[in-house]
């Protein structure tokens, strides 16, 4: 994971604001020939030529989005880039820019803010996407982030929400639930930690799924997997508000029906042993969890011998009619509506 130092308390205010940006930007390298002008100017120039503009934006805000006392500065930054970045990989896109506004009170030094920064700059890094400009301002409350991404893609690789057809494969990378059952952890030690200052922590067991919550990773690699094996999803979103959501967003846009198989969800052990402690259904957790940042698309039929024997991507229902509508068929052959806050209908007493 990766670690917060914060020991010395500046004050921004030493600096300036225009001090502050040069301060927290003076390390960021230009990496896209696209970017002909980045940070200092009025405005950002870029040159897409005959590619299509791709544009995101998320607003990240304190107390509803995230929570300091468990969410390190350095990961709220990469985190707050990650789920821009995986807006544009839903579109089978290239992420190139982003820019990165932030409001802060007067309780942040400049201390936390170069931790922000550090993760901002380890997702530029490792995603080969430059910082092109921002806004900086002060807030009365807490802490605010907006990060907008732009990416390149070209007019026969773009994939929409709406393309999905019956009989195309629902499909998904990675595994999902990890990340929403990480924050659980998360607030459990609080509580515990709130109880009694002096208690440590042991996430040991949980590292995975709290890397998941702390650490996401937008799937850069799944667009470019597809690109090798040469399969182009008919429809993709990614998975930020839980399956059972993000299927609905394909099937709807799509004017399709869906069936999902409840035993193709993939899950890890620690998923699937944190929900037996918890006393919770990983199916209940997978399908409302969120936050997973997997890549969820429909491929023609054709294609499944191109994929199926990769272990980064999982058939885990088909498309058909819309008449047929939008199922879970469980571990016990029974087909049940999913609705986008339905989890209850189906939970384990
Ligand atoms: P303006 O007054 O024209 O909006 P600013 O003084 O806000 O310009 O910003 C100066 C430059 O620094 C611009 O290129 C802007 O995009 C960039 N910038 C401002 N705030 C940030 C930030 N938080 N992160 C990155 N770049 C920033
Ligand atoms: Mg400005």
């Amino acid at each position: 994971m990766l670690k917060d130092k914060n020991e010395q308390r500046t004050s921004i205010s030493e600096l300036g604001e225009f001090g502050l940006i040069k301060h927290l930007t003076k390390y960021f390298k230009i990496q896209q020939e696209s970017t002909e002008k980045a940070i200092g100017d009025d405005a950002a120039v870029l040159e897409f030529s005959d590619k299509q503009t791709l544009v995101t934006t998320d607003l990240l805000v304190e107390g509803v989005h995230f929570d300091l006392a468990y969410m390190p500065l350095k990961h709220l930054g990469y985190k707050a880039v990650m789920v821009n970045l995986s807006d544009v990989y839903a579109m089978n896109g290239t992420a190139t820019q982003i820019t990165v506004s932030i409001a802060l009170s007067n309780r942040f030094p400049l201390e936390a803010v170069e931790e922000l920064y550090a993760g901002i700059q380890l997702a530029c890094d490792t995603y080969k996407v430059d910082l092109i400009g921002g806004d900086t301002t002060s807030s009365t409350t807490g802490l605010l982030i907006s990060v907008t991404a732009l990416g390149e893609v070209t007019e026969q690789d773009v994939v929409y929400r709406n393309g999905a057809k019956p009989n195309d494969l629902l499909v998904v990378s990675g595994d999902i639930g990890g990340a929403y059952l990480g924050l659980q952890v998360l607030e459990r030690e609080k509580q515990v930690f709130a109880a009694n200052p002096n208690s440590q922590p042991d996430l040991e067991q949980y590292s995975y799924i709290v890397e998941r919550q702390l650490k996401p990773e937008a799937r850069k690699d799944i667009v470019k997997l597809l690109k090798d094996l040469e399969v182009k999803p008919t429809s993709m979103i990614d998975i930020s508000d839980g399956l059972s959501s993000e299927i609905l967003h394909i099937s709807t846009q799509s004017g399709v029906g869906c069936n999902l198989y409840e035993d193709k969800i993939p899950l890890d052990p620690q998923v699937i042993s944190t929900c037996e402690e918890f006393e919770i259904d990983a199916t209940t957790i997978a399908l409302s969890g969120g936050e997973d940042y997997e890549l969820l698309f429909t491929i023609k039929q054709e294609d499944f011998p191109k994929i199926k024997a990769n272990p980064h991507l999982t058939v885990i229902g088909h498309m058909t009619d819309k008449s047929e509508g939008i199922n879970l068929v469980t571990r016990a052959n029974q087909k049940i509506e999913l609705t986008a806050q339905g989890w209850n209908s189906f939970k384990k007493d």
